[in-house]
């Protein structure tokens, strides 16, 4: 179920009870039968599921409660428990996010696996800062993949971001601390590295994500993933934060017929915040994420 579809089960669910004159034991338990049906249905951990619940059933307690007959006040507590319950459930909380500065340089650095929109959202995220007044360039650390840098620059070209990489330098780690260098002389504020998805060898990718680490010193590092895989998004997540402690995370391609719930539920698992989500191919289809904002959309 996509999450267009969740968010119009779940209001549904809420709207019941709201219409119903009397809202008993069971007029709640159908709506969180409902609801846990809903969220599995789109993909979300069954643990998950089971304790929000829980949590919700012990939050709206008909059975303690008085003002059974002042339906309104009741509606409302219900309203406010399921929306608290569902920002819970996609919130990572006492972490702090990276804000870059202006009048200093950011270094943003980008990992994640080939295929998962990296470059795209590198494009994207320069855009948005550009958009907000940063002086912004990418820099192509993938000597990997043929065909990386053209890619990038096809990119960067596209939206006007100055761009570095290599056709003859092999080595990712020097290209990366070379484009920082060269950013950095030139008062770029924002430096964002692309770097290589795949690897003969998984373990020398993370041995590269390591080197190009220490080599340009990132402020803030960034894990792109696919949300079309669903709950494994926790294990590729947590594959790659023993290389790169990565402070945050984007999820990409949330439109069409991603479930999205499952990969929501396994990042917020793994205790990392989501900051965006990319919505589509385009270059302005990245929209910030915040548990309230996401849910409040969902739920229309
Ligand atoms: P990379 O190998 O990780 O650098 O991935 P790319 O940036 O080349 O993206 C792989 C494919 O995913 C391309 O066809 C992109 O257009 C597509 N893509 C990236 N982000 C999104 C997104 O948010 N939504 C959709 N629908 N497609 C995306």
């Amino acid at each position: 179920m996509v999450l267009a579809d969740l968010g119009r089960r779940i209001n549904n669910a809420v709207s019941e009870v709201t219409r119903s004159n009397v809202v008993d034991q069971n007029v709640v338990d159908t709506m969180l039968k409902e609801i846990s049906n809903a969220l599995m249905e789109a993909d979300v951990d069954i643990k998950l599921v089971i304790q929000l619940r829980k949590k919700l059933k012990n939050k709206i307690d008909i059975d303690n409660d008085n003002d059974k007959q002042l339906g309104i006040n009741k509606k409302k507590i219900i309203q406010k428990a399921v929306f608290d319950e569902l920002c819970d459930l996609v919130n990572v909380e006492n972490v702090e996010i990276f804000k870059p500065k202006k009048k200093q340089t950011n270094v943003i650095m980008f990992v994640g696996l080939q295929g998962s929109g990296k470059t795209t959202t590198c494009t994207k995220l320069a855009v948005y800062y550009q958009r907000r007044g940063f002086k912004v360039g990418m820099v192509c650390a993938d000597t990997f993949r043929a065909g990386a840098f053209d890619q990038l620059k096809q990119n960067a070209t596209k939206a006007r971001i100055p761009y570095y990489g290599s056709y003859t330098e092999s080595d990712p780690v020097k290209v990366a601390f070379d484009g920082v260098e060269k950013f950095k002389k030139e008062k770029f504020e924002i430096i964002i590295v692309d770097t290589s998805g795949r690897h003969r060898q998984e373990k020398e990718l993370f041995k590269e994500m390591i080197e190009i680490g220490e080599a340009v010193k990132p402020n803030q590092t960034i894990m792109v993933l696919d949300a079309s895989i669903g709950q494994a998004a926790e294990s590729q997540a947590n594959a790659f934060k023993e290389s790169s402690n990565f402070g945050a995370i984007i999820l990409t391609k949330m439109d069409g017929h991603a479930k999205g719930g499952g990969a929501i539920s396994a990042v917020a698992a793994s205790k990392t915040p989501i900051i965006f989500i990319g919505t589509g191919e385009h270059i302005h289809d990245l929209e910030s994420f915040t548990a309230k904002q996401f849910i409040s959309k969902l739920l229309g």
